[in-house]
């Protein structure tokens, strides 16, 4: 029987979803009731009325003692009684959000709720194999290596990779923000309240010392429970390297243990991965019905200048890579990969994706188990091409808004190795890049505030931003195996 490939039931999924979310979003996001009370309204409150849209919700309503209150919630500019989520005024004002909840959700949004949830379900999936693929895939690989002066080899050139190639995205990102200026020539965006940006309070330094704490678990049952992805690899490969030390019998028997708990679990994300249409569908339409198209035009310069700068390193700069150094063609690479791609953009985190980078790296691009397993958990966690890129043209963005001009080329090379270590800190969760923001934007003097004009468009560059990341782990993959497969006798 005729079955179409998975990368093509993949992208119908992402197009039919995206298809249904939009004309939801067109049809019916707009809801304007009022309500009367008794009406299923919080007790104390006379009358509701609220105006739901994708770019506004104004929720308001008379209180007990007859005062008019007033409640906008966007992710656009406003005054001063608007909220960037309904979780910031739920703080404030929980009555508000109740009243919302119960009468005014626009028939998209409520359709978006499911679709988000459904589209949940298979990201759960991805989440529930994540930490036994990557132990066991670990293991194998690192004992199969069998001696430990190897590893040391191809950890030094993972490492490397990762440096040029985040700072090689970096410069893209800086050569295009400069180009495009885009905080020079768009409408003027308002600015909003400190309490609704991420914030961090942590130093860059704290944060990367963090991650080397991270590499010494207190407690490695508990890293395993969290997961914290770091503790989980250093003391898988500790343990592997030490298996290997003890040799003989131990090391057979762990050896065997290890490659048959990978094989079923190899063989359970696989199945998983046959739902990923479904799943890329509902994922695409939650956001689509929600948000619609309107919310990225106030800042339409910003997001062209990401997307071309994104473009530039996905599609020129990695492709080459693996055309010189791995020796590949990058077309059919890109094929093989784009299952896992495909789901990053829709899930917007690199270790939700990483199962299944895990084996269309193995399986379908027919690259070792002993490369991937020790190159792709390591990647998923500190190299992050997409977000590096990012950083540095959303806090140069910022600084074209604020000062009114470009920065200096000093302070532009700061802002250039403040968002590579921001990377590397930055955790593979959706948005986790705009909490790291706040480092950077502190090392050149910019108010923290300011990140608030950006957040309208974060789920979108953060959908690109991660396929990006995805894509620089699974490059380094074939160039690191190209360059061990070349030298197999060296140790
Ligand atoms: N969402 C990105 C990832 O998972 C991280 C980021 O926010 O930039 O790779």
């Amino acid at each position: 029987m005729f079955r179409l490939a998975l990368h093509w039931q993949i992208l119908l999924g992402m197009i039919a979803g995206s298809l249904i979310g939009l004309t939801l979003n067109y049809t019916s996001s707009k809801r304007n009731v009022q309500v009367e009370s008794g009406d299923r309204l919080p007790s104390g409150i006379r009358s509701a009325e609220i105006e739901d849209s994708s770019e506004a919700t104004v929720i308001q309503y008379i209180d007990a003692s007859g005062n008019q209150i007033k409640r906008t919630v966007s992710p656009i500019a406003g005054d001063k009684d608007h909220f960037r989520s309904f979780d910031a005024l739920k703080k404030v004002d929980a009555d508000a959000v109740e009243i919302y909840e119960a009468h005014g959700k626009s028939v998209a949004k409520q359709f978006g709720d499911w679709f988000s949830k459904l589209g949940g379900l298979f990201l759960r999936m991805l989440q529930m194999v994540a930490v036994p693929l990557i132990v066991t895939s670990l293991l194998t690989g690192v004992i199969g290596l069998g001696s430990s002066t190897g590893i040391g080899r191809m950890f030094r050139r993972t490492i490397f990779y990762y440096l040029c190639t985040s700072m090689l995205a970096i410069i893209t990102g800086l050569v295009v923000v400069n180009v495009v200026r885009p905080g020079l020539r768009g409408q003027p965006v308002a600015k909003v309240k400190a309490d609704e940006v991420a914030h961090t309070s942590a130093s860059l330094v704290d944060v990367l010392f963090g991650q080397f704490e991270a590499m010494i678990p207190k407690n490695p049952l508990a890293a395993l429970a969290e997961p914290n992805f770091l503790s989980v690899i250093a003391f898988t490969v500790a343990f592997a390297l030490f298996t290997i030390s003890v040799g003989g019998k131990t090391s057979e028997r762990i050896g065997e243990l290890a490659t048959a708990g990978f094989d079923v679990m190899m063989a359970m994300t696989m199945a998983i991965i046959r739902l990923a249409p479904i799943g890329v569908f509902f994922l695409i339409a939650a956001v689509t019905s929600t948000q619609g198209a309107g919310v990225f035009m106030s800042l339409l310069w910003y997001v062209v200048a990401v997307a071309v700068a994104l473009g530039i390193h996905a599609f020129i700069s990695l492709p080459l890579i693996v055309k010189v150094f791995a020796k590949r063609s990058p077309i059919e690479f890109a094929k093989a990969m784009s299952p896992a791609l495909l789901t990053a953009f829709s899930s917007a985190s690199s270790n939700g994706t990483l199962p299944l980078t895990m084996s269309n790296v193995e399986e379908r691009a027919g690259i070792s188990n002993r490369t991937g397993s020790f190159v792709l958990p390591l990647g998923a966690t500190i190299n992050m091409d997409g977000t590096a890129l990012y950083e540095a043209v959303a806090v140069l963005f910022i600084a074209q808004l604020h000062f009114e001009r470009n920065l200096e080329m000093s302070e532009q090379i700061v802002v250039a190795l403040t968002a590579l270590l921001a990377s590397v800190g930055a955790a593979g969760i959706p948005h986790a890049g705009l909490v790291m923001m706040a480092i950077i934007l502190h090392a050149v003097g910019l108010p923290l505030e300011m990140q608030g004009v950006i957040l309208a468009v974060d789920r979108v560059l953060d959908m690109c931003r991660t396929s990006v990341n995805v894509w620089s782990d699974a490059v380094g993959c074939a160039v690191v195996d190209a360059l061990e497969n070349r030298q197999p006798s060296v140790t």
